[in-house]
């Protein structure tokens, strides 16, 4: 008998991984977690049976949400995650020696301990002595940072469930308050070509813009998630992401990417025409 998993992406349209094994499946206080084997993928994650990451394509998305802020400002060293419970994005982060602290905000628990069981390879820097978790909302969290972070990434689930209070206007404000005065805030906006999360993604742009004095977007194509497009968002209080780029400084860091270059980061700036009207109010 064969076994798929399945995406409603919206209420026509289904994306389909065929399924090997279903390795784990617990419902949280937050969300129901599950782990898959996949022919194609490899091992992957869902919530509330949305997909969060898969082994084959995760490098896409972890890579895009830290080496395009760190390559934009030369010294960061103090980084909040919020969300992010795989660890992908911290495994990016711990590869530069000049950031001390990590600070993981990870509303539930269970989703570490089962990538750390499963998701070896994602999670696999959650253990770094510069890692520190806090199991907690981030909407809570961030309430009582001030003048503290450099880079704040902001990693969540989409704006429905526990991840909703994360596209707030006071969330956004708040970030702008816990960043120092270089500071710069990345978050995922989703994808901008199905209408509900390209409302999402305009609201929560709107948002950031009232916070931030640069903010832009940029882009990604990862296989497994909606469209196969995904945009992240791009805020800061000092440095531009494409003037500030200093190319040489970056690669003489010697970190070996499988897609971030810095032509990607010059070029994922530059953005379709029907995304650029989805900005347009
Ligand atoms: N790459 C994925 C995406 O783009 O949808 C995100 C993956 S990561 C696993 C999302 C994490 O955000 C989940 O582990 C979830 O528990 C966490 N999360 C959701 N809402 C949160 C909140 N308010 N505070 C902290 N973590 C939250």
């Amino acid at each position: 008998m064969e076994l798929w998993y399945t995406e409603e992406h919206t209420k026509n349209v289904r994306f389909s991984i065929k399924v090997d094994q279903h390795l784990y499946s617990m419902q949280s206080e937050f969300q129901r977690i599950d782990i898959m084997e996949s022919y194609e993928f490899g091992r992957f994650l869902t919530l509330d049976g949305s997909m969060m990451l898969t082994e084959k394509d995760e490098f896409i998305y972890h890579e895009m949400m830290v080496h395009i802020p760190m390559a934009t400002h030369p010294r960061i060293q103090k980084v909040l995650v919020i969300g992010g419970g795989d660890g992908g994005a911290v495994r990016e982060l711990c590869r530069y020696p000049h950031i001390t602290e990590i600070d993981l905000v990870e509303i539930d628990e269970m989703v570490v301990e089962a990538c750390k069981q499963y998701l070896q390879k994602t999670a696999c820097a959650l253990d770094d002595s510069r890692v520190h978790i806090y199991y907690e909302d981030g909407l809570k969290f961030i309430r009582r940072m001030k003048n503290h972070y450099d880079l704040i990434i902001v990693d969540s689930t989409d704006p429905f469930g526990p991840g909703e209070g994360l596209f707030t206007r006071e969330f956004y404000g708040n970030c702008y308050k816990a960043l120092t005065e270089q500071g710069i805030l990345v978050n995922q906006h989703a994808s901008p070509y199905y209408s509900t999360y390209a409302q999402s993604l305009q609201k929560a742009h709107e948002r950031i813009k009232g916070c931030f004095p640069i903010t832009k977007l940029y882009s990604a194509q990862i296989p497994t998630y909606p469209a196969g497009n995904w945009v992240f968002g791009f805020a800061s209080k000092l440095f531009d992401p494409i003037k500030d780029l200093d190319t040489g400084a970056w690669e003489d860091l010697g970190i070996e990417t499988q897609y971030y270059n810095t032509d990607i980061h010059k070029g994922c700036f530059a953005l379709p025409n029907y995304i650029k009207q989805l900005l347009v109010k």
